[in-house]
């Protein structure tokens, strides 16, 4: 099987390869270091442990040269400290590597992922991890468990909040973006982190989307959307990556020797370090892949797994299976091999100790690019008319809503270290802005997303009655999504739907603003009110940018990164799914009440669609309204015949036609119009947010390679076909919802 090493366009011009290669330097540190190590002292490289445990034993163990890594200790006299006792009274004097989620800031807090994936900005993506990694670096923390690029494609799974949703392409390059910013220009800075890509691989499509369940992947399917990520990712210079919990097809990651040895070491001569997930390879026995714990330690360093998070299985029975001849001495030298290589690279040996720096969280830089990020990943989903309101007309705005007010659960899910004191929620934010012309009136409504207390509703009532406008902030608790929150049930949780029905019912237009770590079925609340805007949970300046969007300072440009369903049985659902011999040609579900009594089979057609909500999402993948309206003038291609090693390059002319100037996000899509193996109706190849003024009118040339329009064929090589490929430029995923979307063919010999 030949592998794909071909890379996509977009990462690999926006980003250079490796800046980690492999050095003969370092090289020879590794083969020094490991040639004065003792058996014991090389596997107490592969384990890394939970730090929140007894001290003395802890501190033997340092000693000992029995621990890598420690997770979870965030003070950095403490992280000083037990340093101090690796460096200086164990054998070798290894430091020890700080390890923390550092998911989506530290102290000062961005968008959960998925809202930072929204802004379909790369850049922003990277400053945000830059400012995590110069915060989380300054309590000794030097490697961070992100980026997450699992492709997440059902918001049951509460996790999708930490993804950056459900297209390969825009998780590769997002991923990698978060991966520059923690490592940086150079890992050994005392300001950068290793990154860990994760998890490895499949995690994202459990049955059923509840966490931690097992997937059913072939092995086409990984190779052309789950792998993708990763290889880019890792290609690009990713310290290290974190294998998966659940099983795919039978097997669980660390007990995958065709993913941790053939994929990652043959295909994609990556030289980085495997961490298991939490405990992971110890749960290999309730998987029923090990009999106890010694199998467990044979088979996942056998496979692959460099270091274990927790399972101490290496630990206790290596040196065992490598005296009875069932390890190879080699295997661990190559594991412990790759761990010391990422230390030497972060620098740790000449500088292990926490760099005492400025203090940075809550700086105005921060704030400033929480800010940022939290505007460019609003997403207009409606706009009645009501938007943007006019600061300079006399206004009574009444703020409500269980979300208006909750500086813990507007950060969103992993905000392990988030400061709530910075947090600027929208009551907050919105009752800064009262003046001579705005007058803002607060009441929550509803305390929290859960809470069924009606009480208050007759007092809001009447506070609405003197209110031109009100501005409701919906969603869910931060506890309801991330790791193992799933949900059955993703409409707005508690009585919030009725919250809505008696804002609605007071005549006053209805802002509803959603703070969420998942696409919740919100069909209902769209319909009924004015304006919505989609925020994520929008971390630590959520509020503010939220205002900044309601008065117009800013005009809004995020795009759904996933696709919302309308009825959750429509889970798991995304653009980019295979062609159907029976796909909904109407793309229009038959209401029930309509379907005749007694009605033959046939009537209502054979299509590959549910008869009560049909196929067609709430809302696409792409999709996201602004204040101006933009208009594709004209999409050329340079030429239409192509070689499958050429670069497409397509001129594409878009006009704004109104009065604000603000961004829009060009989308190329392909579809191969016939295949040896069936593809998607269509993939996103490429995509650029470009900045255009009132009225203006502006070119843009974005090139595309032709080996990225290829597939694994039946031998599971990787091939453009020859044939015809449609383009598609837009901005959306549907044309539907881009009236001006230009359609093209291009062939390819
Ligand atoms: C999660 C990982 C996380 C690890 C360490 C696990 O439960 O799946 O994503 O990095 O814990 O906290």
């Amino acid at each position: 099987m030949k592998s794909n090493l071909l890379s996509i366009l977009i990462v690999s011009v926006l980003f250079p390869l490796s800046a980690y290669a492999n050095g003969e330097k370092e090289d020879a540190f590794v083969r020094d270091m490991l040639s004065r190590m003792t058996i014991e002292e090389k596997i107490g490289q592969l384990n890394q442990l939970d730090g929140r445990m007894d001290m003395a034993k802890l501190e033997a163990m340092i000693r000992a040269g029995q621990i890598t890594s420690l997770m979870n200790i965030v003070d950095p006299d403490e992280v000083d400290r037990l340093q101090k006792i690796a460096v200086e009274q164990s054998r070798m004097g290894i430091p020890i590597l700080f390890s923390r989620d550092v998911i989506h800031g530290f102290k000062t807090m961005l968008p959960i992922p998925l809202g930072q994936a929204a802004a379909f900005n790369p850049s922003l993506v990277e400053k945000g991890a830059r400012m995590a990694a110069e915060e989380a670096t300054e309590f000794g923390i030097r490697w961070g468990f992100a980026p997450m690029i699992d492709v997440s494609r059902d918001s049951r799974w509460g996790r999708i909040a930490e993804s950056f949703g459900e297209d390969p392409l825009l998780n590769a390059v997002l991923g990698l973006a978060q991966v520059m910013g923690y490592q940086g220009d150079d890992m050994a800075s005392p300001t950068s982190i290793a990154a860990c890509a994760k998890h490895f691989v499949g995690y994202g499509a459990g049955r059923g989307g509840r966490d931690y369940n097992g997937s059913d992947l072939t092995e086409r399917e990984l190779r052309d959307f789950y792998l993708v990520p990763f290889r880019e990712v890792l290609q690009g210079g990713c310290a290290s990556v974190m294998t998966s919990f659940q099983d795919n097809d039978g097997l669980q990651a660390s007990a995958n020797k065709w993913l941790l040895t053939h994929i990652l070491r043959e295909e994609w001569g990556w030289d980085g370090v495997v961490v298991s997930d939490y405990g992971s390879t110890g749960q290999l026995m309730r998987h029923g892949l090990a009999k106890d714990r010694k199998d467990v330690a044979r088979i996942a360093l056998d496979c692959g797994t460099d270091m274990e998070m927790c399972s101490k299985t290496y630990l206790q029975f290596v040196k065992g299976l490598i005296e009875e001849g069932v390890l190879a001495e080699d295997q661990l030298d190559q594991a412990a091999g790759r761990i010391l290589r990422m230390k030497y690279r972060l620098g740790l040996f000449d500088s292990p100790y926490t760099q005492r720096l400025t203090h940075n969280a809550g700086s105005a830089d921060h704030m400033e690019t929480a800010l940022e990020a939290a505007r460019e990943s609003a997403v207009l989903l409606k706009n009645s008319g009501v938007l943007p309101l006019n600061p300079a007309k006399k206004t009574t705005i009444l703020v409500t809503g269980p979300m208006a007010d909750a500086p813990y659960d507007q950060l969103g899910t992993w905000d392990m270290d988030g400061d709530t004191t910075l947090t600027v929620t929208p009551k907050a934010a919105f009752l800064a802005r009262a003046n001579d012309n705005v007058r803002v009136l607060w009441q929550p409504g509803l305390n929290y997303s859960r809470d069924r207390d009606m009480s208050s509703w007759k007092d809001l009532k009447k506070k609405a009655s003197k209110a031109d406008v009100i501005v409701a902030v919906l969603g869910e608790e931060q506890i309801l999504s991330g790791e193992a929150h799933s949900l059955a049930d993703i409409n707005l949780i508690g009585v919030q739907k009725q919250f809505v029905d008696m804002l609605v019912s007071t005549g006053k237009p209805v802002v509803a603003a959603v703070m969420a770590g998942r696409g919740l079925t919100i069909a209902d609340e769209v319909e009924k009110c004015s304006a919505v805007l989609y925020c994520f949970h929008p971390g630590t300046m959520g509020g503010k940018a939220l205002s900044d969007i309601v008065f117009g300072d800013v005009n809004p440009s995020g795009k759904l990164p996933i696709t919302i369903p309308v009825h959750v049985g429509q889970s798991p659902i995304y653009y980019n799914e295979l062609r159907q011999g029976r796909a909904l040609v109407n793309n229009r579900a038959r209401p029930i009440d309509e379907i005749p009594r007694s009605a033959q089979q046939s009537v209502l057609g054979h299509s590959c669609t549910y008869l009560d909500y049909g196929d067609k999402p709430l809302f696409p993948f792409g999709y996201g309204m602004s204040y101006s309206s933009f208009e594709f003038l004209d999409a050329v291609p340079l030429k239409t015949d192509y070689a499958a090693d050429d670069v497409m390059s397509v001129k594409v002319k878009l006009s704004n036609k109104s009065g604000f100037a603000g961004d829009e996000v060009i989308q190329i899509y392909m579809r191969d119009v016939v295949s040896s193996v069936s593809r998607p109706v269509k993939e996103l190849k490429a995509f650029r947010k470009v900045h255009l003024d009132a009225g203006e009118t502006r070119e843009e040339t974005i090139e595309v390679p032709i080996s990225s329009f290829g597939l694994h064929n039946l031998d599971m090589d990787y091939v453009v076909e020859p044939g015809e490929f449609e383009i598609l430029v837009s901005d959306c995923s549907d044309p539907a919802y881009c009236p001006s979307a230009i359609k093209f063919r291009i062939s390819v010999k």
